[in-house]
Parts: C-alpha cells; sequence; structure tokens
C-alpha cells in the first residue's frame, strides 16, 4: 500500500495518509478519515468543557447544582447523584431505526431526550461542590479535570495526590505549591516548571532533586544555587532576603528575569523518556507511539492526547487509558475498552461499542446514549443477538448511502465523527479552545457556537492596580473585596484560604482573574503540533514541538544529556 495525500473536509489542507494508518483503517473496518488529525483532534476536544460551570436545577429531583450546562439545554440534566442513580432507565428512550433519515439526524433526536449528567464528580467528595472531573477530594474550588485524591486544591487543573495547591496545573504527588507547571513529588515551591522532587524552591526549569535553589535551570541535586551559581547557606537566605518575593513589583522583575535567563539553556527536543520509534512530546515508557502526546505506557498509537496507560493498537484517542482497538475516542476512563469507534465518552468497561455516549459496562451497543450494563442495543433499544448482527451492517451501509451533510456543505458516512454542531458547548468552554484558541468567527465556521462572557455581573470594589504591593500588607479585609482583573476587567474575589496560603508562601496578591492566570499558563507549554528541525548542536534531526521560529535553543537527545546532566 502506498501513502496517500487527502485534502481535508474542514480547513482544506493536505494530509498524509501513510500505508500503516491503511493498516488500521482495514483492521477497524472503517474508511480513510475525511478530516486533517488536528481538525479531528479539535473535533473530539469540543466535546470536553472542564471549566465552564453555572448553577442549574436538577430535573429530576430538582436540587441546584454546578452544571457544565446552562439551564437552557434540549436534553434533560440530572445532578450527579440522580444521573448515577437506577431512578431512570436510558432504556425508555429507545426507537427503532429509520432508513429514512441520515444517522446522525437519528442520533441527535435521541441525544436531546436523553439526560446527561449535570457535571463529573467520582467517589467520596467534601466541600467540593464547584469542581469538575474530581474523585475523592477535599476542598477543591475552581479546578478541574482530573482532580484525583487531593486537598485543598484552588485554581487548578490536572493535579493527582496532592495538597495546598493554588494555580497549578499537572501536579503530582506534591505539597505546596504554588504558580507550578508539570511538577511531581515536590513541596514548598513557586513558579516552578517540568520539575521532579524538588523542595523549598522558586522560579526552577528543567530541574530535579534540588533543594533551596532559586532561578535555576537544568540543574540536578543541587541545594543553595541562585540563578545557577552556587552559595553556602548563610549567603544564599541573605540574598534571598534582598530578593523580597512577597512584594508585586519586585517578583515581576525576577520572573522576566528568569525567563530571559532560561533562554541561555538548550531544551530537549521532547520530552520523549524510556521510549522506542516515538514522536510527540510527554511520551515515557511506550513504544512506537506517534504523533502523540501526554502518553505512557503505550505501543502502537498515534493522534493520541492524555492517554496516560496502556492503550494499544489505536488512533485518534484522547482521555483514555487501558484501551485497544480504539478510533475517534473523544473521552472516558481508565477502565478497559476495546474496539470502540467514535465514542463521545465511555466508563466504565465498554466493548465493541460505535457512536455512543455515556455508556458504561456494557458491550455490543451502536448509536446509544446513557445506556450502563446493557449489550445489544442500538439508539437504545434492546435486540436479541442476532436481530442485532444482522441490523448493525444494514446501518453502516446505510450511513454511507443516505450521509449527513452539515450547514457547512461537509459530509459525514460512517467512520466520520460527530459533527462539531451537534456538541452542547460553545466552543470557547471547552478545552479545544485551550489548546486551539480560535475567534468567535473561526469558532462559528468550524461549526461551533460562542459564549459570550459577561463581565458586569458583579460590582467592583477594588482594583488590581489598588492591591498592597506587598503580601505583608493584605489584611482580611482583602477577602470581602470584589476585584478588578487588571488585564481582563472581569471580577473576581480572594477567598480566606487563599489569603493564608499567600501570606505562608509569602507570594504577593494575584492581580489577575482566574481564567486568566490559567491562560498564561496553557501559553507556557508547547502547542500539540510538531515541526521537522535540526539539533542546535549537531546535524541530529527529529520532530519537535518547537516551531522553528522560537527563540529557545533545541538540542536533540544526545546533546542535551551531555550539557545538562
Ligand atoms: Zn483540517
Ligand atoms: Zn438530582
Ligand atoms: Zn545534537
Amino acid at each position: 500500500m502506498n501513502s496517500e495525500t487527502k485534502n481535508c473536509q474542514n480547513c482544506k489542507n493536505h494530509f498524509l495518509i501513510e500505508p500503516d494508518d491503511f493498516a488500521f483503517y482495514e483492521k477497524m473496518k472503517v474508511p480513510a478519515p475525511t478530516w486533517c488529525p488536528e481538525c479531528r483532534l479539535q473535533r473530539r476536544m469540543i466535546w470536553r468543557n472542564e471549566r465552564g460551570l453555572s448553577l442549574r436545577t436538577c430535573d429530576l429531583c430538582g436540587v441546584k447544582t454546578i452544571s457544565t450546562y446552562a439551564q437552557d439545554t434540549p436534553f434533560p440534566v440530572y445532578c450527579a447523584p440522580c444521573w448515577r442513580s437506577d431512578k431512570w432507565d436510558a432504556l425508555t428512550y429507545g426507537r427503532e431505526y429509520d432508513f429514512s433519515k441520515p444517522f446522525f439526524t437519528q442520533f441527535q433526536e435521541l441525544f436531546n431526550a436523553v439526560p446527561r449528567p449535570a457535571i463529573s464528580q467520582n467517589g467520596t467528595n467534601i466541600n467540593s461542590e464547584y469542581a469538575n472531573i474530581i474523585q475523592d477530594v477535599k476542598n477543591v474550588y475552581m479546578s478541574s479535570s482530573v482532580i484525583y485524591g487531593c486537598e485543598n486544591v484552588y485554581y487548578s487543573a490536572n493535579v493527582n495526590s496532592s495538597k495546598e495547591v493554588i494555580d497549578g496545573f499537572n501536579i503530582v504527588n506534591s505539597e505546596l505549591m504554588y504558580e507550578c507547571i508539570d511538577a511531581q513529588k515536590s513541596y514548598n515551591c513557586a513558579y516552578v516548571y517540568w520539575s521532579k522532587s524538588c523542595v523549598n524552591s522558586r522560579f526552577l526549569l528543567d530541574c530535579s532533586d534540588c533543594q533551596d535553589c532559586f532561578g535555576c535551570v537544568g540543574l540536578r541535586g543541587k541545594s543553595y544555587y541562585i540563578f545557577n551559581a552556587p552559595y553556602s547557606k548563610e549567603e544564599y537566605f541573605k540574598k534571598l532576603e534582598e530578593y523580597n518575593l512577597g512584594d508585586f513589583s519586585k517578583q515581576q522583575e525576577i520572573e522576566q528575569r528568569f525567563w530571559e535567563f532560561t533562554k541561555k539553556f538548550p531544551r530537549r527536543f521532547a520530552r520523549v523518556i524510556n521510549c522506542k520509534d516515538s514522536t510527540g512530546d510527554d511520551i515515557t515508557n511506550s513504544r512506537n507511539v506517534k504523533y502523540s502526546f501526554n502518553v505512557g505506557e503505550s505501543e502502537n498509537i498515534k493522534y493520541a492526547f492524555r492517554c496516560p496507560v496502556a492503550v494499544k493498537d489505536s488512533m485518534d484517542v484522547t482521555n483514555k487509558g487501558h484501551g485497544e482497538m480504539v478510533y475517534e475516542h473523544a473521552q472516558g476512563g481508565s477502565d478497559p475498552g476495546s474496539n470502540l469507534i467514535c465514542i463521545l465518552y465511555g466508563s466504565p468497561a465498554i466493548n465493541h461499542v460505535s457512536y455512543s455516549d455515556y455508556c458504561g459496562s456494557s458491550s455490543d451497543l451502536f448509536g446509544c446514549i446513557g445506556v450502563k450494563g446493557k449489550s445489544y442495543a442500538i439508539l437504545n433499544r434492546l435486540y436479541s443477538k442476532e436481530e442485532y448482527e444482522a441490523l448493525v451492517p444494514k446501518i453502516i451501509e446505510h450511513m454511507s448511502a443516505m450521509p449527513y451533510v452539515d450547514d457547512k456543505n461537509r459530509v459525514y458516512k460512517y467512520g466520520e465523527f460527530f459533527p462539531p454542531q451537534f456538541s452542547p458547548f460553545a466552543y470557547n468552554e471547552t478545552v479545544a479552545n485551550e489548546y486551539f484558541p480560535k475567534s468567535k468567527e473561526q469558532a462559528l465556521a468550524f461549526g461551533s457556537t460562542w459564549k459570550e462572557v459577561k463581565h458586569n455581573e458583579y460590582e467592583v470594589t477594588k482594583e488590581a492596580s489598588e492591591l498592597p504591593d506587598n503580601i505583608k500588607d493584605a489584611t482580611d479585609q482583602i477577602t470581602k473585596e470584589i476585584i478588578r482583573c487588571s488585564k481582563t476587567g472581569r471580577a473576581y474575589k480572594i477567598l480566606p484560604e487563599e489569603l493564608a496560603f499567600y501570606q505562608r508562601m509569602n507570594v504577593p496578591l494575584p492581580r489577575l482573574h482566574p481564567d486568566e492566570r490559567h491562560r498564561l499558563r496553557f501559553e507556557k507549554r508547547n502547542p500539540l503540533k510538531l515541526w521537522h528541525r535540526t539539533c542546535a548542536n549537531c546535524p541530529n534531526e527529529f520532530e519537535t514541538s518547537y516551531a522553528p521560529n522560537r527563540p529557545e535553543i533545541v538540542y536533540c537527545e544526545e546533546c542535551y544529556q551531555k550539557e545538562i546532566i
């Protein structure tokens, strides 16, 4: 088989389908894709709203609940306990397949009828109503996806087994962490990035096993270093006092100096650790993983994103662990699943399931929503095994004979993922907008909707510029103020717990709205994209998420190892 260049139905750009890709499509019995990999990733991401939360009424029990859906959805929305309960049955919404209408039209009709869960909160959670995609947590506020086994976490994303975290992103097994990205096994750190096992440190990039270090890059097992220079213990603490970190203007100055300083050091072309034949970024212990990001312990997969463990022989998988033969999967859990095609959300364990959403502990489903613990169902209607096996091939044939065509004239036959118009979320409330920001016009052209952010919901009592410069001058009064973000103009508050944390960490009060702080953390990350480049130090070539026009010095693995360790 040869490779083939195609034109994306959505962005009209060329994309390449390689011989190995065709082998996978043949195995899955799906046609080759008609959207390019990047448009496909966006098309899956618009189904995940992690942070756009509002208050609405549960349509079953009537309680007020925090929800990823606004009040005006066509489908009923149930609070988490109601949705999990057996007070309702998804099969009562079952219907016969209608060969006079496209499959996708029928799926959308079912979608608008079956209840959906307001929010994803599993396990036992205490005082954590305002958080999404959480499990077994206590005191988690305005944080999401996935917050697991944590305590006292605020304005953060993806935090596991950690305590006392504010403004964190990808924090694992750590405590007392402020404004950090990708930190593991660390304690009492602020402004620490892509580092592990660090203690009592500020402003670190790519460091590990460091204690009492400040403004350092690429250090291993060091103590009392400032801007990569060694100091005695006494000198170190004396110097730290001069930096006066609780002071906002000083902090801004140091932050700028730190990022300037980091530019002098080579960056590793990709964090692909202990892998064979793999390309992408943030991949560990894997084999033959191509063009993928945030992947662990996986093999033979391509175009994957956020697959932390054991995904095999799959393509276009996002937010899944333990999967085999999976294609076009938007989100699910880390419970085993195999032979899955076009899944919006699937968990726990589903097998041989296609075109389904919120089904769990089931097998042999086609076009089902909210079905739990069942087999052989189509559009939420049960069949015998024989009936099911006879009907599914006819539907697959019908999907291509009578395809769905959306208002952008994009054609959806069998094998095509759901049209963006079907997502109940606005583009700018989903993770798609975090990784692939679009303007309102671009989002509408994609087929998504757009949500206008309301700015003047609260009466502001203080400008961010009026906040005390030094944290030592902040009193409890500050927790009663409504502050205007100095960049977006949006109102925000500082909670008493937050104030205590900032005082303890000796960091200044934030001047920006939590959403803007989150966006700035995202800006520090590389995009989910690869470019072919040459090492800045030798003729080695590689695929890297550092675009060619970026200022960083990018090294191949060998040159990086020689320089850093
Ligand atoms: Zn495209
Ligand atoms: Zn309820
Ligand atoms: Zn090199």
